[in-house]
């Protein structure tokens, strides 16, 4: 009988002991998410975040091949404007 009761105790310690370790682990993880954001630093005055439409590029278009692409990756060839130096070399139509 004593055996029994030392298994069951045994048993006890073991299951309180992990909820234990399970409430404490959902504290912690709690705390993480409640900590608001570190305060951004100061900025310069004037500054403004960059956004996707400040980074935009304009596009242009290929008279060659009708592509569009960004125009700092333009070719100028009389007068037109190229996607590549190949289109540019090649003769326009
Ligand atoms: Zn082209």
């Amino acid at each position: 009988m004593s055996r029994i009761l030392f298994w069951l105790a045994l048993v006890f310690l073991v299951i309180f002991a992990v909820r234990a370790k399970i409430r404490e682990a959902q504290k912690r993880h709690q705390q993480q998410f409640r900590q608001p954001p570190p305060a951004a630093p100061a900025q310069p005055s004037g500054y403004r975040p960059r956004s996707a439409a400040n980074d935009a590029e304009v596009m242009l278009q290929c008279a060659h091949c009708g592509v569009f692409y960004p125009a700092s990756e333009t070719v100028r060839a009389n007068g037109r404007d190229y996607c590549s130096a190949a289109h540019a070399a090649l003769p326009s139509a």
